[in-house]
C-alpha cells in the first residue's frame, strides 16, 4: 500500500518514544496514598534473579500489566512494583557455575532483567524495586524471624535433610535427583539435624474457615482457591476415643467412617505429644529415638519401607472386634500431620501395606479399588526393590479422595458406633523447616553461649550482615568457616558466643517481600519501627490482586498465614481477617508443542528476540490473545503473526483515515467499497445518520464488554472484543461508502471518534501504539484524554 506521507508503524521507534515520554514524566509514580480516590495496589511476582525474564514472566506480567493500566486509566491510584528474590539456591547455583560471588551475579542478573523488562514497557515503579539481598531489605526476614520466635510460632526441632556423604553437605530437595547429588551423583541419605522450624499449624484452621471467604468474595480466581485448599489438605473424618486395656484412652482419626470394623492396627506420628505413653519398653524408646535421629533411606519414604516401631502396645478396637495394635511411623505426618489414625487395610492402600508387614500374610481378597498386582494385592513381599513404586501413596493425593464415601458433613449415624465417633478434620500441611545449611540466604539473628544457650540478636542491633566476598563452591558452607561473622558477643552474659551459620531458606524472605514495595523509597532506610506505623501500609493492603504462576499456591498460603500470625502478634492489626490478598489470580505456563520449555528440548522461545523482530506491543498482544490466565497457553508462531497484523491494521488504517480530508473524500481503492457514481452526490448528512448512530452503539458495547473483561482479568476475550470492534469500524466505513460513496463531515468525525475509542481501550493490552495512535487522532489544540471510556457496569 502507498502510504504517502503517512508514517508507517514502526514498533520500534515508536516504543522507545513512548518509553522515553514515560520516564520523562514519571508516569507510573506510585501515588501518595493520601488522595480520596480508590486504590489498588497490583502484585506481581518477584522473580528469583535467573538471569533472563523468560516467556512465562512475559505472560505474568502482561497480564498484571493490562490490569494496571486499565485500574489507572479508570482513575484509581495504582501500586505496581516488585522486588527480586535474590536469595537462594538459585542464584547460588548460578554464581558457582560463573565462578563469581553470589552478590555480584545477581546484582549483574538483575540489572538484564530489569533491562528487559523495561524494553517491554511494563509500568512498573521502578523506584521501589528492591533486592531482597540487601541488608536493609533482608533485617526484615530477620526481624520477623524474631518476633515469630518470640510469639513461639518459630522454634528449634530436630527434621530430616538429605546428605550427601562425598560433598559433605546438605541438600536442597531440588539438588536431590531420583536419590543421587546433583554434585557428584553419589546416593544421598536422609539425616536428623537441628533445624529452625515455621508452626504455621498454629493457623491452618483459621485458613482453612477463610478459604470459603475468599471463595464468596468472587476476586479469587478458581485455580488460586484450589491451590490453597490443596496446600492445607484437608481431610474429614471423625475421631475417636480408644481405652487401652492397661488404662488411659487414645483419640484416634479416621477418614473411613464407614469401616471402622476393618480396623487392624493404630498408627501415631513420632511428633505426637503423647507419643512417649505408648512406648514404655526402653528397647521401643530406643527404637524411636533411633526412627527420629537415625538415617534414612531416601527409599524409605514409601509405605513399603518407612520406618515402623511396634510399641507392643494396643488398643481396644472400637466395634469390640481383635484388640488393635499400636504402631509408630512418620507416614502419618505427610498425610493427616502429626496426629493418630486408625489402620484399615480394606479402605486404604497405605494402610493395606503397613498392615501386610505387620502381620505377614498378604490380605487373600485384593482390597476393592486395588490396582491389580499391588503389594495389598498378593505380591509376595512388600519390600522388594520396586514393589509399588509407581502408584506408591503420594502425599499429593490425600486418602479422602479415592474413598469419596468418607466426605465430611454427611457421615452416617451408623459410623458412630456406640455413639464413640465425632466429626474431626485433620490437614496435610504442617510446620516446615526455615533454615539451610547454605551461605547465600539471610543470616539467622540468633547466637549460641556455652553459658546461655541460643539467644536473640537483639531487634536494634539488626541487620546481621552477611559477608559478601563468600565464593560458595557447592561443598559445605564457607560461612561456617568465617572466624569473622561466626564470632560475637552474647547479648545476654556478655562472654563469647558464635553465631548460627545457617541461613533462612528464600521461601521464608518470601513471607514478607508483598510488604516492602508500600514503602515510600524515601522511609526505606528507616526502622522497621517507624515503617511499620506508616500510613501507607494501611492505604495500600491488602493487596487488591496478586497475579502469579500457578505453582505459587505455597508461597501464597504461607504468606496468608503469616499474615495472621503479626496480625495476632500486633503489627498487621489493621488486617482483621488477615489475609494479605483481597484477591488472587494464578495462571498457567506457556508450553510449546504441548511440553514445558526447556533448553534441553530445544523449544525455549527467547522474549528478546520477539521483541527485536515484531516490538513489544505484539508480544504482548499475543500472550494476551493466545489463552486464558487459566489455561496453559501453548505457543504458537501464527498468534504472534495475527496479532502483529493486526496492530499493523490498525495503524496503517487509521493513520489512513486521519489524513482524509472530510467532505472531499472519495471512496478508498484499498476497501473495495464500490460507489453508486454520481447519482450519490445529493445524498446528505442525515441519509447516513442511522450509521452513526450504530457505530456509536457498537462502540458502547464494546467497551462494555473489554471493560468488565478486563476488570475480571480475562484479557483474552478483552483482546478479542477489541478486534472485533475495529472490525466494526471497517464495516461501518464500507456501509456509509456504499450509501454515499465517501464520507461526509459527520461521518468522518463519527470514525475519528470510533478510533480514538479503539485506541484507548487498546491501551492495557498494547500501550505504545495506542497511546501513539491516541495523540496521533487527537488535533493539536485538544488535551489529550487517555482515561478509560465511561460505561455503565453492573457493581460486582
Ligand atoms: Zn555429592
Ligand atoms: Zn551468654
Amino acid at each position: 500500500m502507498d502510504n504517502g506521507d503517512r508514517p508507517s508503524y514502526d514498533p520500534h521507534a515508536i516504543e522507545a518514544a513512548r518509553q522515553q515520554a514515560w520516564r520523562a514524566s514519571d508516569a507510573f509514580r506510585t501515588p501518595e496514598a493520601t488522595s480520596e480516590r480508590p486504590r489498588k495496589y497490583i502484585k506481581p511476582s518477584a522473580p528469583f534473579t535467573s538471569g533472563n525474564i523468560h516467556i512465562g514472566h512475559v505472560r505474568s506480567y502482561s497480564i498484571g500489566d493490562a490490569y494496571a493500566r486499565f485500574c489507572r486509566a479508570r482513575g484509581e491510584d495504582v501500586l505496581f512494583a516488585f522486588g527480586f528474590d535474590s536469595f537462594g539456591l538459585p542464584a547460588e547455583l548460578g554464581a558457582i557455575a560463573g565462578k563469581e560471588p553470589p552478590s555480584a551475579w545477581v546484582a549483574r542478573c538483575a540489572e538484564h532483567m530489569i533491562g528487559q523488562l523495561k524494553k517491554l514497557g511494563f509500568s512498573f515503579d521502578w523506584e521501589r524495586t528492591f533486592m531482597s539481598s540487601d541488608a536493609i531489605m533482608y533485617r526484615w526476614s530477620q526481624w520477623l524471624f524474631l518476633t515469630l520466635l518470640e510469639a513461639g510460632l518459630v522454634y528449634r526441632g530436630s527434621g530430616s535433610v538429605d546428605w550427601c556423604d562425598t560433598c559433605q553437605t546438605t541438600l536442597a530437595t531440588i539438588q536431590v535427583e531420583n536419590g543421587t547429588c546433583w554434585r557428584c551423583h553419589n546416593p544421598v541419605r536422609l539425616i536428623q539435624q537441628p533445624q529452625w522450624y515455621l508452626r504455621i499449624s498454629a493457623y491452618l484452621q483459621e485458613n482453612d474457615r477463610r478459604i470459603e471467604e475468599l471463595a464468596a468474595s468472587g476476586i479469587w480466581d478458581e485455580n488460586a482457591l484450589a491451590s490453597q485448599r490443596f496446600v492445607l489438605g484437608r481431610v474429614d473424618g471423625i475421631e475417636l476415643d480408644l481405652e487401652s486395656p492397661e488404662g488411659g484412652a487414645l483419640t484416634v482419626f479416621t477418614p473411613h467412617a464407614e469401616a471402622l470394623a476393618q480396623a487392624r492396627f493404630v498408627a501415631i506420628s513420632p511428633k505426637h505429644p503423647e507419643v512417649e505413653r505408648w512406648t514404655g519398653g526402653s528397647d521401643v524408646a530406643e527404637q524411636l529415638e533411633e526412627l527420629r535421629s537415625g538415617g534414612l533411606d531416601r527409599s524409605a519414604r514409601e509405605a513399603e519401607t518407612m520406618p515402623l516401631v511396634q510399641t507392643g502396645r494396643t488398643l481396644l478396637s472400637p466395634t469390640g472386634g481383635d484388640p488393635l495394635p499400636v504402631i509408630v511411623s512418620p507416614m502419618v505426618d505427610g498425610r493427616f500431620g502429626v496426629t493418630a489414625v486408625l489402620g484399615i487395610p480394606e479402605a486404604d492402600r497405605t494402610d493395606a501395606v503397613i498392615a501386610e508387614r505387620l502381620l505377614g500374610a498378604p490380605d487373600p481378597t485384593p482390597a476393592e479399588g486395588l490396582p491389580q498386582g499391588g503389594p495389598g494385592a498378593g505380591a509376595p513381599s512388600g519390600d522388594g526393590p520396586s514393589a509399588g513404586s509407581a502408584d506408591a501413596p503420594s502425599e499429593d493425593h490425600p486418602p479422602s479422595e479415592d474413598h469419596p464415601s468418607a466426605t465430611p458433613a454427611s457421615v452416617p449415624a451408623g459410623a458412630h458406633p456406640d455413639g464413640h465417633g465425632r466429626e474431626a478434620v485433620r490437614y496435610k500441611a504442617n510446620d516446615f523447616t526455615i533454615s539451610r545449611q547454605r551461605s547465600w540466604g539471610t543470616p539467622i539473628p540468633i547466637v549460641y553461649c556455652e553459658k546461655c544457650g541460643a539467644v536473640p540478636v537483639p531487634k536494634a542491633e539488626l541487620p546481621v550482615i552477611l559477608p559478601l566476598d563468600l565464593t560458595p563452591t557447592g561443598t559445605g558452607n564457607p560461612l561456617a568457616e568465617r572466624e569473622d561473622f561466626v564470632r560475637a558477643r552474647c547479648p545476654t552474659c556478655g562472654g563469647e558466643a558464635r553465631r548460627e551459620t545457617d541461613t533462612l531458606d528464600c521461601h521464608f524472605d518470601a513471607l514478607w517481600l508483598w510488604v516492602p514495595v508500600c514503602v515510600p523509597p524515601g522511609e526505606r532506610e528507616q526502622s522497621l519501627e517507624h515503617i511499620l506505623g506508616l500510613d501507607d501500609l494501611r492505604a495500600w493492603l491488602p493487596c487488591e490482586r496478586v497475579v502469579a504462576g500457578s505453582d505459587s499456591g505455597n508461597f501464597v498460603f504461607d504468606q496468608r498465614t503469616v499474615t495472621k500470625a503479626l496480625r495476632d502478634i500486633g503489627p498487621l492489626e489493621f488486617l482483621s481477617e488477615g489475609e494479605p490478598f483481597a484477591g488472587c489470580l494464578f495462571h498457567e505456563m506457556v508450553i510449546r508443542d504441548g511440553r514445558k520449555m526447556s533448553k534441553h528440548l530445544g523449544n525455549v522461545v527467547d522474549p528478546d528476540e520477539l521483541v527485536d523482530r515484531y516490538g513489544a506491543d505484539t508480544i504482548r498482544l499475543a500472550v494476551l490473545y493466545a489463552a486464558r490466565p487459566q489455561r496453559s497457553l501453548n505457543w504458537s508462531d501464527s498468534d504472534v503473526k495475527r496479532c502483529h497484523r493486526f496492530l499493523r491494521q490498525v495503524w496503517d488504517y487509521s493513520h489512513a483515515r486521519l489524513a482524509l480530508e472530510p467532505d472531499a473524500l472519495h471512496p478508498s481503492a484499498e476497501d473495495g467499497a464500490s460507489s453508486e457514481g454520481g447519482q450519490t452526490q445529493a445524498i446528505g448528512p442525515d441519509k447516513t445518520e442511522h450509521l452513526r448512530k450504530r457505530l456509536a452503539q457498537w462502540c458502547e458495547t464494546a467497551v462494555e464488554k473489554i471493560t468488565e473483561d478486563t476488570r475480571e482479568l480475562e484479557m483474552h476475550s478483552a483482546v478479542r472484543n477489541v478486534m472485533r470492534l475495529f472490525d466494526r469500524v471497517r464495516d461501518y466505513e464500507k456501509r456509509v461508502i456504499a450509501k454515499r460513496g465517501w464520507l461526509c463531515a459527520e461521518d468522518h468525525e463519527a470514525l475519528v471518534q470510533a478510533l480514538r475509542t479503539l485506541a484507548r481501550v487498546l491501551m492495557p493490552f498494547a500501550p505504545h501504539i495506542a497511546e501513539q495512535l491516541l495523540m496521533d487522532a487527537t488535533p493539536g489544540d485538544a488535551e489529550l484524554d487517555a482515561s478509560w471510556p465511561e460505561v455503565e457496569l453492573v457493581p460486582r
